[in-house]
């Protein structure tokens, strides 16, 4: 099941760390270790690939490395830089480009009860060779955002143009302005280049608080990644810049869900009249929704409207940990699952955005929990790494481990076993 596309290192890859400003080292002697929940433990050598290019490595302020000692033969917490005594040693996690997905988090100890890390995923790196490493697997070789593909001069000219062509479409204007040169969105810039999948938001209220919502935090959680849209487009401006999108684009796709706004659902009726008017244009091109599936009578309706896809996230399948983190408000996870199979009943296409976390999403109980889902019909699973300070979000969700966990890798091969016909990636498929 897993092509071998990078090499692995020859020995296992030291631990890296940096000081306070910022500069990394790799340690003298200790390897790097990973994280697994809360078990801090020792990768094998195929877990590690070289760190992929669009990748970037983060220092984790006040949080302190776990390295193994290979002397002691145990694990040892690195507080002090040892090229440099008395000075502090801080974690270094990477957060891998799109289309990798994690095999073990970064392991670290904090120096006191921290707020929270900002929303990225934090997998465990180390270095070997002149290289950095880090553990993890190719999970998509669709190259829709690959940054050697994003030419940063000929976006900004065809952003240009997309405002020139739009002029007065409120939604280009938020797509260039906001999306491509505020956040860099590789959805958005896809969409000004005229290329596979594009970004509609609609949607400026959500009916969940989840503790990684990337748009709308609490007082005490990690800072915001993204504005959230203030405006809903008209069915009108939707069709005019998607229209186009769907009739030319290769690997045509446009997404109701995204980053910067609540949730979609809550906009039915405009989304429903906005793939009416598309399709009265044209027949071409994937429409889907990526969603939290909590309404399943809106879910009908959106695919009666001709909708082909929908994308449900998931952090847990187990309703304990779904509660802790979605924190939905007038839905359940078994709505989420009367989503699925009226999705499916109609002859609608489903993919788990699956929130992959080591130590939560490969635990056997967990395991058991997701089968039921996809039993429901589900065709593909994007293993998405989970954006959220690890430490933080276990605390959140009073993670109780339960223990034997399969691995990452473990998890695809049993499911992909159990359900012959289930595809696995990182991206939303097109289907037409
Ligand atoms: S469902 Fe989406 S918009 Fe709503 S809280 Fe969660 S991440 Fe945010």
């Amino acid at each position: 099941m897993w092509p071998r596309l990078y090499p692995h290192p020859e020995r296992l890859p030291r631990l890296v760390f940096a000081d306070a400003e910022g500069r990394i080292y790799d340690h003298p002697k200790f390897l790097a270790m990973g994280l697994s929940g809360y078990d801090v433990v020792l990768p094998e050598r195929e877990d590690f690939i070289p760190l992929p290019q669009g990748s970037a490595l983060y220092v984790l302020p006040d949080r302190h490395p776990i390295g193994f000692d290979p002397e002691q033969e145990k694990p040892v917490v690195l507080y002090e830089n040892p090229y440099s005594p008395g000075e502090p040693a801080f974690a270094l996690a990477a957060y891998l480009a799109p289309a990798h997905t994690q095999l073990y988090l970064c392991p670290y100890v904090e120096s006191k009860r921290l707020p929270p890390l900002p929303l990225f995923s934090y997998a465990a790196c180390g270095f070997w060779r002149g290289r950095f490493w880090a553990t993890a697997f190719r999970s998509d070789f669709d190259h829709r955002q690959e940054v050697r593909f994003f030419d940063e001069k000929r976006i900004e000219e065809r952003a240009k143009a997309a405002l020139n062509r739009f002029s007065g479409n409120r939604l280009v204007e938020h797509l260039v302005v906001n999306c491509v040169r505020r956040y860099r969105c590789p959805a958005a810039r896809n969409f000004v280049l005229g290329r596979f999948e594009a970004p509609v938001p609609t949607s400026s209220s959500c009916n969940a608080r989840c503790l990684g919502c990337l748009s709308s935090q609490d007082e005490e959680g990690p800072p915001v990644a993204q504005e959230r849209i203030k405006f809903a487009p008209t069915p009108a401006e939707i069709a005019e810049a998607m229209v186009p999108h769907l009739r030319q684009a290769p690997r045509a796709m446009i997404s109701f869900g995204q980053g910067c706004e609540g949730e979609p659902l809550l906009q039915a009726d405009l989304i429903a009249e906005s793939i009416r008017l598309i399709r009265k244009e044209t027949a071409r091109g994937t429409i889907n929704l990526n969603t939290n599936a909590s309404l399943p009578e809106a879910i009908m309706y959106l695919r009666e409207a001709g909708l082909d896809s929908i994308r449900v996230s998931l952090a847990s399948a187990r309703p304990h940990y779904y509660e802790s983190y979605f924190r939905p408000r007038g839905y359940s996870l078994a709505d989420v699952k009367e989503s699925i199979r009226r999705m499916k009943r109609l002859g609608g296409f489903v993919s788990l955005n699956l929130f992959v976390f080591p130590g939560l999403t490969d635990e056997e109980k967990e395991l058991k929990a997701l089968e039921e889902i996809i039993a429901l019909g589900v065709d593909f699973i994007q293993l998405r790494n989970h954006a959220i300070d690890p430490l933080w979000y276990l605390r959140k969700i009073n993670f109780k481990p339960e223990g034997n966990c399969l691995g990452v890798k473990g998890l695809v091969d049993h499911l992909a076993k159990t359900f012959p016909r289930l595809r696995f990636g990182y991206f939303n498929p097109p289907l037409r």
